[in-house]
């Protein structure tokens, strides 16, 4: 093989959280058969953040980019199947939608079918904007089926993603990347080498005595950003203002029940509560904002709202919703919460991560580190995490609450102008800014939206070449075949037993529950 002077031949990862072992498994994979190193450094004294149970369906995508079998991952993090997400108590006290990770019904000549949901709601006559959509349908039954390929069938309008124990799908990746051949560290880093000609990082000592030099660093060293801030200085966006939410407790209970394939989170005084159901426990925590509630209090919240036993004590979190001034600086890449954090309402933060990972990847640097570059890495990522925070803002201020002194904090806020845009555009007739880049597409914000009670004043005019009672009778057949689809769909507890993806441990599920 020719060898390129310039190229990079070390990478350093500082950091064995699921960001770290996501980046190492990834890089390990694509850079396979050059003259590459990848080291990883963990701390186990240090530990990880130790949540981070919901995905998005991108998580696919990214399983199958290193050939990951769906059965043996799933085993291996007692994963189970996630539509959506349902929401409680959003738009007001007692309402309930859910988010699902695909669309309502298929378009007709060309036009979502929500717009002619539109028009029968104009017409009264429209149902519930769920009980068209397929997905929704199954996960408000417990059911699930992967998606069919035929695009002519009603159960290929979704796709999925997992609910999974991130403490294994790190211990998993772990497997993996040291299969291929990446070098795993253990010991804390306790000083950080500059190179005084650029200021690039040259190598990181532990308290072993061990020094590790490399090229290139990516830093997943968690909120810390060990690499990022603490020796390069870059310095943090705070999004406080807009994504107020600052503390988090977590607990885990047992399984109890069917098994719902959607995670939830429902709306509270000071924050929100989620419930995120595994195989062998489910997930609960409260995220909330410590301006408008105690720990005591929000603890309490917590624990007097659970649907089962407690299996540990609870977790305290604390975190300041934002981003890093630059993701990439010098010779340091920061991936993962050393990346910036946005609350974990709509489960973006893994993601993220893929995106890091993914943009690092097309943008693989050698020793020149171009600046140009490094300006495009940071320009996608930036706008990657302004689109999420517009969409998680989204759901604190399309709503009718008032009833608290967080609701009524969202209601006096001034919006960012991208989101304002966005909204007013709905509002005037129902129509979506797409956006060049951004995780959540239209039938996301369709869903939210309508979800939290933001009707467009107008339909698509379009929608007018059908008649009203063509329209009606589209609805009809519509719900009809949701239904019937739903009906056949098996079990999701039951799926995930037949396809061999239960995990051995997992006694529910072995019952057949
Ligand atoms: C309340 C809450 C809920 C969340 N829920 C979700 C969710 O549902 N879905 C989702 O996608 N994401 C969620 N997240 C985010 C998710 O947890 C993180 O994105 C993910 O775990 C990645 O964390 P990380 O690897 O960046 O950092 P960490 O897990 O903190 O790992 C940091 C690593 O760096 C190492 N390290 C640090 N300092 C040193 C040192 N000096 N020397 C050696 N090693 C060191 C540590 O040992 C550890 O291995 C949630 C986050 C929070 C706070």
């Amino acid at each position: 093989m020719r060898e390129n002077p310039e190229a990079i031949k070390s990478v350093c990862i500082l950091g064995g959280g699921t960001a770290g072992w996501m980046a190492a498994s990834a890089l390990a994979h694509k850079l396979q058969g050059l003259p590459v190193s990848v080291t990883l450094i963990e701390s186990e004294e240090i530990g990880t953040v130790g949540v981070g149970e919901a995905t998005l369906p991108h998580i696919r995508s990214f399983n199958a980019a290193l050939n990951i079998d769906e059965v043996t991952f799933m085993k291996a993090t007692e994963a189970t199947f996630k539509l959506g997400i349902e929401f409680c108590n959003w738009g007001r006290i007692g309402d309930r939608y859910i988010h699902p990770f695909g669309d309502y019904g298929t378009p007709i000549d060309g036009i979502p079918f929500y717009q002619y949901w539109l028009r029968l709601k104009q017409m009264g006559e429209a149902g519930r904007l769920d009980t068209y959509a397929y997905p929704i349908a199954i996960a408000e039954a417990n059911r699930f089926r992967h998606p069919a390929s035929d695009p002519a069938q009603i159960e290929s309008t979704f796709g999925y993603a997992y609910q999974f124990d991130a403490g294994r799908y790190a211990a998993f990746l772990r497997r993996f990347a040291e299969g291929h051949g990446v070098i795993r560290h253990e010991g804390k880093v306790v000083d950080c080498q500059l190179n005084p000609d650029n200021g690039h990082v040259a190598a990181l000592k532990l308290d072993n005595g061990a020094v590790i030099a490399a090229d290139l660093f990516v830093d997943c060293s968690g909120f810390r950003g060990l690499l990022i801030e603490q020796a390069l200085k870059t310095g943090y966006d705070d999004w406080s203002q807009w994504l107020p939410c600052n503390r988090a407790v977590a607990v885990p209970t047992e399984s109890r029940g069917g098994l719902t394939p959607f995670t939830r989170a429902t709306a509270l005084e000071a924050g929100w509560q989620w419930r995120i159901p595994l195989q062998h426990r489910t997930g609960n925590g409260h995220v909330y904002c410590s301006s408008f509630i105690s720990d005591e209090a929000a603890h309490a919240r917590l624990l007097g709202n659970l649907d089962a036993p407690t299996l540990a004590d609870p977790r305290q979190l604390y975190f300041t919703t934002g981003r890093r001034r630059q993701f990439w600086n010098r010779n340091v890449v920061a991936i993962g919460l050393a990346a910036g954090f946005l609350e974990p309402l709509e489960s973006t933060s893994i993601h993220l991560i893929q995106e890091g990972i993914t943009e690092l990847l097309q943008i693989f640097p050698d020793k020149h580190f171009r600046q140009s570059d490094i300006d495009e890495y940071n320009r996608r990522m930036g706008v990657n995490f302004e689109r999420v925070r517009d969409f998680l803002l989204l759901h604190y201020v399309a709503t009718q609450r008032d009833d608290t002194e967080m609701w009524r904090y969202f209601r006096n806020m001034t919006l960012p102008d991208s989101l304002e845009e966005k909204i007013q555009a709905w509002l005037t007739r129902g129509h979506l800014i797409r956006y060049e880049f951004g995780v959540f597409l239209p039938p996301s914000w369709v869903a939210v939206m309508l979800g939290q009670n933001l009707i467009p004043r107008h339909y698509d005019p379009r929608v007018d070449r059908l008649s009203s009672d063509e329209v009606r009778r589209a609805g009809d057949a519509l719900k009809q075949r949701v239904s019937a689809a739903a009906t056949a769909t098996p079990d999701h507890g039951a799926y995930i037993r037949k396809m061999g993806a239960a995990s051995d441990t997992v006694p529910l599920l072995a019952k057949g529950a």
